[in-house]
């Protein structure tokens, strides 16, 4: 068995007065530390800060479903395939060999973090990232969901030419347990026309509200049927268009109830689903780039206390782009512009062929080198207050940064992804580096989905308070941040800054999660290698 695969019994002690242990709880003290900055002439007049706060985990994780809006879809149905093979623990012939089932590409189940030093060998002891704190195992989640296409998921996955076919022959009997797809809600004006003849599994009507109502009787089903405490519903669906966002239809809460009650146009379907959840109380999170989460659905969220997350799976281009324009910047190159060339021939490439569901995928990947871009005056001059409105002075200086996206049928569910960094070196010096990326898109996308759901629902069990005072525990912010590290664009707390670095974005997750059992956050300085 792969030890990705492997089920062990929660591992970690820490013997601190700052951490302690009931049958319940894992309580912990931590101190956030920063720094204030004024800037007064030129001078920055910089001020420590700190303040404590109580992290408190509860250790019993849920029973948990994950619903699928898009189940029957490349990454719905390969994501069904592949947990079934793990948890049969199915293994198949490929023309190399034998092949393990396990969850390579998963953040949680194939990546470790550093505990700290061994004293005897002075060596680090790293631990897989999934023992940090109690979560579901991948092989536990309940699966279920819904499709517009009403295929059987054992042909669902077959249409998906994904898996190698030794893997589906042995593992379709038991993909054929999960029937079909629940029917969908079916808004034609919001995915690619071309997607209608697979829609032939849908909800009746035009109703909106009465498609909320479905929707919300779906999950509560769905999670009675399967004793379940918690269900993740994930938006794995086709791309949709973006929704206009007007003032008294989608910008408040109430404005957004209320248009789902007149059954407004630009209520998109997979706002209803979002709806749906945070009204069960059920975390919502959102693997596509459309702006599901209008800014009543966020107030709503708020409202609700319930947890969302979003946009778009950072699966490849985007993931390695948020790698490597930090590099560029953080090693003093400049990015003079960045191109970025995508093809692929599975059904998502099919409905990115039209313009509307393209442009959503182009907001979502443009926006990545954003925050590395503002981060360096040094090589980027930032936006000239009182420069004029619309000027480039005011926009500040930025890489020219393009993105296509071509159907080509033939490259099936492998895609093709062609980046060049054109920058600028030392003393007028060019720079061009090309990157060509080719990989089975739905093989990249399934563990983050897995990361992605495991980390809601652990995050929905930690509760904070802040140390300073009486302050009871309250749960974190409904729109969940920490779950950046998989997404393309972000969605943060209203009037935060995006954090699109990759190292940054696990960097703050590895950190959250020491914190929750009171250990430090990362810190590589090592003094005790530099001293002596
Ligand atoms: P896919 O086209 O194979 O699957 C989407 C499924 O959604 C289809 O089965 C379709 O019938 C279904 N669907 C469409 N509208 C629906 C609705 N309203 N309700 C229920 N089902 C609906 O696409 P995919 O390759 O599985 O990708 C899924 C989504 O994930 C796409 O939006 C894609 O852009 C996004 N995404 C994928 C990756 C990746 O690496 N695979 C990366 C980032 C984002």
């Amino acid at each position: 068995v792969h030890p990705t695969a492997v089920r062990r019994p929660y591992p970690i002690v820490v013997q601190s007065e700052a951490t302690s242990y009931s049958d319940e709880y894992i309580t912990s003290k931590f101190t956030n530390r920063g720094a204030d900055v004024v800037v007064n002439n030129g001078q920055f007049i910089v001020t420590p800060t700190s303040k404590p706060y109580e992290f408190q985990t509860a250790r019993k994780v849920a029973k948990t479903g994950l619903m699928l809006v898009g189940m029957g879809g490349n990454n719905g149905s390969t994501l069904c395939a592949t947990i079934l093979a793990n948890r049969h623990n199915i293994s198949w012939h490929t023309k190399s060999g034998i092949q393990q089932p396990n969850y390579i590409g998963s953040l949680l189940r194939a990546s470790t973090v550093r505990l700290g030093v061994d004293p005897s060998t002075g060596k680090d002891v790293h631990v897989p990232v999934s023992d940090v704190l109690p979560m579901v195992h991948p092989n536990d989640l309940v699966l279920g969901g819904w499709d517009i296409s009403g295929l059987p998921m054992d042909e669902a996955m077959k249409r998906s030419q994904v898996l190698d076919w030794d893997l589906q022959r042995q593992v379709a009997p038991y993909v054929a347990e999960l029937g079909k797809p629940l029917p969908s809600i079916y808004y034609p004006d919001f995915i690619a026309a071309n997607q209608e003849a697979r829609a032939d599994n849908v909800i009746p009507g035009k109703d909106k509200q009465a498609h909320l109502e479905h929707i919300r009787a779906d999950i509560r089903k769905f999670k009675q049927d399967n004793g379940l405490d918690r269900v993740v519903v994930f938006w794995t669906a086709n791309t949709e268009r973006y929704s206009d966002i007007i003032p008294g239809v989608n910008d408040t809460a109430d404005n957004v109830l209320a248009s789902i009650k007149t059954s407004h146009s630009e209520v998109s379907p997979s706002t209803l689903f979002a709806v749906a959840a945070i009204l069960e109380g059920e975390p919502f999170v959102n693997g596509a780039p459309q702006n599901t989460f209008v800014p009543g659905v966020i107030e709503l969220a708020e409202r609700e206390k319930s947890f969302i997350g979003g946009d778009d799976l950072k699966s490849g281009q985007t993931k390695l782009k948020s790698v490597f324009a930090e590099f560029l910047v953080n090693a003093g190159i400049k990015p003079l512009s960045i191109a970025s060339y995508n093809h692929l021939g599975n059904n998502d490439g099919h409905n990115l062929s039209a313009e509307p569901q393209f442009k959503s995928k182009e907001i979502s990947k443009s926006s990545v080198v954003d925050d590395m871009v503002a981060s360096n005056a040094l090589l980027f001059k930032p936006p000239q207050e009182g420069a004029a409105k619309g000027s480039k002075e005011a926009k500040g200086e930025h890489p020219d940064h393009i993105v296509v996206i071509k159907y080509v049928p033939a490259v099936g569910d492998s895609k093709r992804a062609i980046d060049e960094y054109y920058s600028e070196i030392f003393c007028g010096g060019r720079s061009t580096i090309n990157i060509f990326n080719e990989c089975e898109d739905s093989l990249l996308a399934t563990p983050l989905i897995l990361d992605l759901t495991i980390l809601t629902e652990l995050l929905t069990r930690v509760q904070y308070r802040d140390a300073s005072g009486s302050a009871e525990f309250a749960p974190l912010y409904p729109v969940l941040s920490l779950l950046s590290y998989m997404l393309k664009a972000p969605l943060v707390k209203p009037g935060t800054d995006v954090i699109n670095s990759l190292n940054r974005q696990r960097n703050a997750l590895e950190s959250f999660l020491k914190a929750c059992i009171g250990l430090e956050a990362n810190n590589d300085l090592l003094l005790e290698t530099r001293i002596w």
